[in-house]
This record gives C-alpha cells, structure tokens and sequence, in this order.
C-alpha cells in the first residue's frame, strides 16, 4: 500500500497516518517529523531547516528529496508507506513519481483530508504532541486525562514551535498557494480520493478503510504473481488433458488398425482356404473328364472292334 496523505496542516493527516501504521503494519514517512529531528539534533541539514521551518515557509526541494530518497531507499518500506506533509508542491510530487518509477512501485493513492479553514486554526492553535511516542492530543477538541501528560505513554506533551498564530497564518497560505495543487495533480492520474476531515477520528479512518478496501487493488504485483500460478497450473492440466486425448485416441486407432489387420488375415485365409477346395473341384471335374473321355475311347474301342477296325 503506498499512499500520499494530502491535506492543509492541522487537518489530521499524522492522526490518520497513525492508525494506518496501526493496521496495517507499514511505516509513516513525514517529512516535517524527519526535519524536526534533524533541527532537534543540531545536523548540518537541520540548521538549513530550521529557519525557514520557524516561518512557516518550505524546506528547500533539494533538502527534503534528498531525505525523502534515503528514507524510502529503507526495506522497511517494501510492504508500503503512508507520506505524510509530503509531496508539497508540484516539482515535489514528480520527483517522487520519477522515483517510485524507479523503484517499481508506483503511488497507489492520494488521500485527500479535507477540512474547513476555521475548524484547521482551532486544531492547530490547540495542538499538543508527545515527546516521547508522538501521540497527538488538542486541548480543545481531544485533551489528554492529565493536562501535559501522555495518555498513552506518560511522555511530556509538547507545543510545536510552529503552532503559533503567526506562524500558522503562513504555512496555510503557503498550503493554498502550493500543496493545494496537488488535488488536481492526483486527480488528473486518477488516484485521488477525498475524506471529510471533521468529527470523530474512529469515523475519518473509517472513511480512509473503506476507500482502501476499494481500491482495485492493494498490491497489484503480489496479486497478479498469485493469479499467475492457477493460470499456469491450468494450461498444464490443460496439457496433460490433451496429451491423455491424443494418447487415448492413439491406442483407439492402434485398436481398430489391429482389428482391421485381424478380420484381413482371417478373410486372406478364407480366401487362401477357398483357393484348395475350388483347386479340388477343378481336380475333381478333370479326372471326371478324363473317366469320360477314357469311357468315351473304351466305348469307341469297342465300337471299332465290333466294326472291325483298327485306330
Ligand atoms: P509539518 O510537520 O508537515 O507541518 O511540517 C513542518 C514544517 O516542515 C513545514 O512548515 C515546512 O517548513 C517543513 N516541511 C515539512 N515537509 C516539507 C516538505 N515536503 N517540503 C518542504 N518543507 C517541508
């Protein structure tokens, strides 16, 4: 399954990406979570990050392909991934194409999570995340128990240094002015899908596992190898069907050769049988014959006798 999550920030795609990760086993690639890493870890590449992080602005392209192509080069990415604030803009999106091209494995879906302007700069003024786990929290829609503590793993819960109003304002217009094409650009290839981003996130990922299950297919390559091997198996039982024909029809054929040869000899040998007994017949009418003529010159003898002549 490898599947692009679009959608302005605050709009719940690292919420959703999560419960993805959860299901189905595949990991969360965000871009935005790799360059935090690199600026908490003070890196050559995390310095370069950080300002324009700090105002809401893009990261270079060349900085976040260069991450984006170590990171899916990983084998944990195989099975699948879900990319996460990640392509943003056009050039980004064609980069990955190029590369997923590359690889063999083309993007299966554009998820789209849509949600209103409003309702995005209630989520993302009111944003907390875990330090430790990254589970995500919003003090006005989904508050941890404890205020600032981890419901799922105790961690400290952190503010992002890029929720803040100002900040805010930026990276939305910077989503309207570049990401937002991305809609059309997925729409174009046929891979879009859009979920209402709004009420309970059990419902959202619902949407989201639904849309999944329609898809015509999750893995075409697995599921057109596995198709191959019955097709195969059933042009060879074709073929020994054939063979079993041919064979049978061959033994048929020997059968009735044989029968042939059989009633031929025995009718041969009728006529060879004929053959004596009309040899006899034809024996028999000649040594009549011969009595005949043998008579015919007895009888003459005696007639020349009684006439007195000699023959
Ligand atoms: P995010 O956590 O996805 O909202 O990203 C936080 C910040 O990281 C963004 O406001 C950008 O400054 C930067 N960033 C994350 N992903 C990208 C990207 N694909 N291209 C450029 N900059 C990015």
């Amino acid at each position: 399954m490898r599947i692009v999550l679009i959608g302005a920030p605050g709009g719940g795609k690292g919420t959703q990406a999560k419960l993805l990760v959860e299901k189905y086993g595949i990991p969360q690639i965000s871009t935005g979570d790799l360059l935090r890493e690199a600026v908490a870890a003070g890196t050559a590449l995390g310095l370069q990050a950080k300002q324009a992080m700090n105002a809401g602005q893009l990261v270079s392209d060349d900085i976040v392909l260069g991450m984006i192509r170590e990171r899916l080069s990983s084998p944990d990415t195989d099975k699948g991934f879900i990319l996460d604030g990640f392509p943003r803009n056009i050039p980004q999106s064609e980069a990955l194409d190029s590369m997923l091209e590359d690889l063999g494995r083309p993007l299966q879906l554009g998820l789209l999570i849509d949600v209103e302007f409003n309702i995005l700069m209630q989520r993302l003024t009111g944003r907390r995340t875990c330090g430790s786990c990254g589970q995500m929290f919003n003090v006005y829609t989904s508050p941890p128990r404890i205020d600032g503590v981890c419901d799922k793993c105790g961690g400290e819960l952190t503010h992002r240094a890029d929720d803040n109003e100002e900040t805010i304002g930026n990276r939305l217009r910077v989503y309207e002015a570049q990401t937002a094409p991305l809609v059309e650009y997925y729409r174009r290839q046929g891979k879009l899908r859009t979920v209402q981003g709004t009420g309970e996130i059990e419902g959202i990922f619902g949407q989201i596992e639904r849309i999944l299950n329609s898809l015509p297919s999750k893995e075409p390559a697995i599921e057109v190898a596995a198709e191959e091997k019955p097709a195969e198996k059933k042009v060879v039982k074709k073929k020994a069907a054939a063979k079993k024909k041919a064979a049978s029809k061959k033994k048929a054929a020997k059968k009735k050769t044989a029968k042939k040869s059989a009633s031929k000899k025995k009718t041969s040998k009728k006529k060879v049988a004929k053959k004596p007994a009309s040899k006899k017949k034809a024996a028999k009418k000649k040594v009549a014959k011969k009595k005949v003529a043998r008579k015919k010159v007895a009888k003459k003898k005696a007639a020349v006798a009684g006439w007195g002549l000699e023959l």
